[in-house]
């Protein structure tokens, strides 16, 4: 049965063919691959504050739920020994208001906010959510590694080249996770995220105050539960 989905003002609505709550990554794997069978769409939505209809999908929808806790062990075991830091490990669904507080437990703190916090931290992350200041860059500047699940349902990990992971254990780890037959193999490329983007900013006034190859990323590192949203399979 079609249920009406909602964003937080009203605005925006759609009519996804199923709503969801996937409660680990092996849920949004099969979400993935279920969308791919019936030759529809996945899209994992946050927190529902989008004023634009970024979020909208008439395919599977998954709402964030249970994708969600405090910080994560930081090591999952693949984990650089020179990686630097601080870091923190998160599941992406986690809201920034629950987010902040575990933060400060441990000691640590984001380098700045929008003027809000029910927002999700892949929500704020895919949408460039961003405070003021111009030597503070947007949310996605403080991501240094991810876990997304792309189409096939595979699983990757995603940083810049050099990032936090240390390649050799990664493919350690991926060797036994294929010894576990029904478990998402883990696929590590590496990439370099957008190094020249801020080149794009156009008032020099405003460029000489930008770092030259983007701020350093100092806190937060996201972890599983980003999906593919909205892709259409082949
Ligand atoms: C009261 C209020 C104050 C705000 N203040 C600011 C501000 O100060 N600065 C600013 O820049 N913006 C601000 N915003 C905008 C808001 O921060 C963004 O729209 C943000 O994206 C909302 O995050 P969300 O968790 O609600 O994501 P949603 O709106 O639910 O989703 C946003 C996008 O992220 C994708 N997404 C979410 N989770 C996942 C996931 N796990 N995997 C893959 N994709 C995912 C969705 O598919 C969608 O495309 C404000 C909004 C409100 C309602």
């Amino acid at each position: 049965v079609r249920r009406t989905w909602r964003n937080h003002t009203g605005n925006q609505t759609c009519r996804p063919q199923e709503i969801r709550e996937p409660a680990s990554l092996e849920d949004l794997v099969d979400l993935v691959r279920r969308a791919e069978r019936e030759r529809t769409t996945a899209r994992v939505v946050g927190a529902h504050n989008s004023w634009s209809d970024v979020a909208l999908t008439e395919g599977l929808l998954a709402e964030p739920a249970r994708l969600r806790g405090g910080l994560l062990p930081l090591d999952d075991g693949c984990l650089r020994e020179d990686a630097g830091g601080p870091f923190a490990r998160v599941l992406a669904g986690t809201p920034l208001r629950q987010l902040n507080p575990a933060l400060d437990a441990a000691g640590l703190a984001l380098p700045n906010m929008g003027g809000y916090d029910a927002q999700t931290l892949a929500g704020v992350a895919s949408t460039s959510t961003h405070g003021s200041g111009m030597r503070f860059g947007p949310f996605p500047d403080l991501v240094v590694s991810m876990d997304v699940v792309i189409a096939g349902g595979e699983v990757v990990r995603v940083e810049p080249a050099g990032g936090i992971t240390d390649a050799a254990a990664f493919s350690r780890a991926r060797r036994r996770a294929a010894s576990h037959p029904g478990r998402p193999l883990p696929r590590r490329r590496l990439r370099h995220w957008v190094p020249g983007a801020r080149a794009f900013a156009r008032d020099p006034g405003s460029r000489q105050l930008l770092p030259r190859r983007g701020p350093r990323a100092r806190h937060v590192g996201a972890g599983a539960g980003l999906a593919d949203g909205g892709r259409r399979p082949r």
